[in-house]
């Protein structure tokens, strides 16, 4: 495919795209941190880049939009964070894919269609977006997170009941998700902790749940528990979520997946919500109680999360 570099302040998208004018699409957000010792090649690095090119492609699939392959996707980032590190030396990026069905009417509706020797060609709109993370979220992190638990209407089955509710995918439609924010903040929290109207703890609006108990081992230590929701109820399965546990469990940490209630992470001895951009923020509040924080697993936490492991399989 071929790329263009272009500049993020001038229009370059359709009115007719159905990204815009549906939210018909997918997207990942991904960072990128100075590559160390590298004198060659992008100066930034792309954290967990595999696992957020091979999530774009499973939601993809799920809205069933035809995607260019990877390595297109990673010339592209390249190329982007090649241009974002000459403005902007030593700074963190935020690399964000974007894939939509393409305008209204254009042939093929936004699916392959083959030309006329029989090669397929993408009718998709395809960008890479890449800008500098924002310090709020950064202090936010540092701060730690009050948090409300809100209802997301759907019950924890609902993902594999009615797959055209597209539960789980990274889709553009995050209206709703900045809609709880919003109404987050108008309560004086920070961020949200959606539940399942059948009680289950989901996920944040950008980001999954976490919560490890230390629990006493037969040898007489202390051993840490990490437990995060079933990812069979509806939610994105998290990268950050899927790299710390890798890291988790090399160290020795159990780890486990739901159901979780609202009441065992009042129980827990520690909840964070974890992203890409966000990495991993504490939660010290919840409905507007105060809950327990232990501030060595936050920083054990965010030193998984540094390690990049590749995920692999843990569970469900
Ligand atoms: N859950 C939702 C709904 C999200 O939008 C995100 C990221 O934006 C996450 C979880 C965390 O995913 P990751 O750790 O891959 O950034």
């Amino acid at each position: 495919m071929k790329l263009r570099v272009a500049d993020p302040r001038r229009p370059a998208i359709l009115v007719t795209d159905q990204g815009l004018t549906r939210g018909d699409g997918v997207f990942e957000t991904m960072t990128a941190v100075p590559a160390e010792g590298s004198g060659l090649g992008s100066p930034l690095r792309v954290r967990k880049e595999d696992s957020h090119l091979a999530r774009l492609a499973t939601s993809a699939q799920a809205l069933e939009i035809p995607l260019p392959p990877a390595a297109d996707w990673q010339r592209a980032a390249a190329a982007g964070l090649e241009a974002f590190a000459a403005g902007n030396p030593g700074v963190d990026a935020v690399v964000k894919l974007v894939a939509t069905r393409g305008p209204e009417g254009a042939p093929g509706g936004g699916h392959y269609v083959r030309d006329e020797a029989g090669v397929e060609r993408l009718t998709g709109t395809y960008w890479v977006l890449v800008s500098p993370v924002s310090p709020g979220l950064v202090a936010a992190r540092e701060r730690g997170l009050k948090v409300l638990l809100l209802d997301r209407g759907v019950d924890s089955g609902v993902a594999e009941r009615a797959p055209w509710l597209l539960m789980g995918t990274k889709s553009l439609s995050y209206a709703v998700n900045m809609a709880a924010l919003r109404y987050a903040t108008s309560q004086g929290a920070d961020d949200v902790i959606f539940t399942s109207s059948d009680g289950q703890v989901l996920e944040g609006p950008t980001s999954t749940v976490l919560m490890a108990r230390r629990v006493p081992q037969q040898d007489g230590s202390i051993g840490v528990e990490l437990i995060t929701p079933l990812r069979s109820s509806g939610i994105l399965p998290g990268t950050s979520q899927g790299t710390i546990f890798a890291a988790a469990q090399a160290a020795g940490w159990q780890l486990g997946y739901g159901p979780l209630e609202p009441s065992d992470l009042v129980d827990a001895d520690g909840v964070w919500l974890v992203s890409s951009v966000r990495l991993v923020a504490p939660v010290t509040h919840l409905d507007g109680e105060e809950i327990p924080q232990d501030p060595e697993l936050t920083e054990l936490l965010n030193g998984f999360l540094a390690e990049d492991r590749e995920p692999g399989e843990h569970g469900p």
